[in-house]
């Protein structure tokens, strides 16, 4: 008995020592460093254009030890856009909707009044005070490349709110045209002042519902009726023209977005719409030179004069953030039409350019037409910008002022531009105290 539990011992001692070396080894693998090296810059100084990001860096350094992902051959087939002539009324069934859709209202073709109107109308849309209201060339231009939206909703800020999806397709042209961006008059500042974005898309893309909703309006022209039920006004400025109001509001108030110019309507008033459903197809109806959607976004109540920067609203795509910003003089007043570019702070190359909200006809409440954001108070939006460091940079009565700013994927940044303070020269010193 006693050997046997000498034998127990020594077997309890060699598993206890065993323990302690595996736990030593265990200790010291855990705390052994990594295999690899990853050295992450301290930024100091001030950064110069020639200076890579941390960010640049430390992707350069994972790039190098990562496996090679398959390289895609790109597609080198050119797009083809529809040859038809926009006016031929033939066009609408030549793309034969009636089989992809169901069932379609044919151009220029208004649905009948409702029996009895359920909504109250907007404010008269002004009819155009130039001799072009949507002046747009380059339907079936080139297209470039998208990176897909991010998914929906997102508000990263509080202030966000980012909850319509884009309403043309990746694949088609789904941002806005630069030069007669939301509270634009266009170049030569001969065009009437956008309400809305335009997309530049071929007679034909499919136009979907930026968010779940009911459609308020599916015809040609936009009828303003007033509560007795009254048709106030009727252009035709618009064309065919879906107005869909969303199922989500905005502090309480109602929102909605619009599609016009489109060359057929495949929805019906009073129709369940969801994010994406198809409700129309780009067209060129109304007053315009070239095909096209015009969306506009309209917060509080369904009015021309109620409308919001559909960038703003459309959610970013993914990578991509938005500049918000207001330019203002030296009393901190708006200035209105000023050009601002946003310059990539490692390339010197300006991205993107933007113009400051013109606002020219007030309304009945004393507000300007064109509305800025309930929560961003801004006069020009410069969106899909890829995340990074940019240089807004404007020029303020002769001066240039240049502010630096960082972009973030699916969120907004806010820059405000001013004139520099005015430094009142100091008294020289002379001891003599305050
Ligand atoms: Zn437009």
């Amino acid at each position: 008995m006693p050997l046997k539990t000498r034998q127990s011992s020594n077997i309890q001692g060699a598993l206890l020592l065993l323990a302690l070396v595996g736990g030593v080894v265990y200790l010291a693998l855990r705390e052994a460093p990594p295999s690899y090296e990853v050295a992450i810059p301290i930024a100091n100084g001030t950064p110069t254009a020639s200076q890579p990001s941390w960010q640049e860096v430390l992707q350069q350094q994972f790039v190098a030890g990562a496996t090679a992902l398959p390289q895609a051959a790109l597609p080198t087939a050119s797009y083809a856009p529809p040859t038809l002539e926009p006016t031929d009324p033939g066009l609408v069934f030549a793309l034969e909707p009636t089989q992809l859709f169901g069932t379609v209202v044919p151009t220029n073709t208004p649905l009948p009044p409702p029996p009895s109107p359920t909504y109250i109308g907007p404010t008269p849309i002004p009819l155009a005070t130039s001799s072009a209201v949507e002046v747009v060339n380059v339907a079936g231009g080139e297209r470039r490349w998208q990176p897909p939206p991010l998914p929906l909703p997102i508000s990263r800020d509080p202030r966000d709110h980012y909850w319509l999806a884009r309403p043309v397709d990746s694949s088609a042209v789904n941002y806005g045209l630069f030069y007669y961006s939301y509270g634009s008059d266009g170049p030569e500042d001969a065009w009437r002042v956008h309400h809305g974005v335009d997309m530049p898309n071929p007679i034909g893309e499919s136009v979907r519902a930026a968010g779940p909703g009911t459609v308020i309006w599916a015809a040609d022209g936009f009828r303003v009726e007033l509560p007795d039920g009254s048709i106030a006004e009727t252009t035709y400025s618009y064309g065919n023209t879906v107005l869909i109001e969303h199922d989500f509001g905005y502090r309480g108030q109602p929102i909605y977005t619009l599609y016009a110019h489109l060359s057929a309507i495949l929805v019906t008033r009073g129709q369940r719409v969801q994010t994406g459903d198809i409700i129309g197809l780009v067209g060129d109806t109304g007053v315009v030179t070239g095909s096209h959607v015009h969306f506009e976004v309209r917060v509080g109540r369904n009015s021309w004069y109620a409308v919001r920067n559909p960038l703003l609203w459309m959610v970013p795509y993914v990578g991509h953030g938005v500049i918000a910003g207001r330019i203002v003089g030296p009393d901190g007043e708006l200035l209105d039409d000023q050009d601002i570019s946003i310059i990539d702070r490692r390339t010197g190359r300006v991205v993107q350019t933007a113009s400051s909200y013109v606002r020219v006809d007030i309304n009945k409440d004393g507000l300007p037409d064109v509305v800025a954001d309930d929560a961003w108070n801004e006069n020009f939006v410069a969106g899909d910008i890829p995340e990074g460091q940019y240089q807004v940079v404007a020029r303020i009565d002769g001066t240039r002022v240049a502010r630096l700013v960082e972009v973030y994927e699916g969120t907004t940044t806010f820059v405000e531009l001013a004139p520099p303070e005015q430094v009142t020269p100091q008294p020289a010193s002379d001891g003599a105290g305050s």
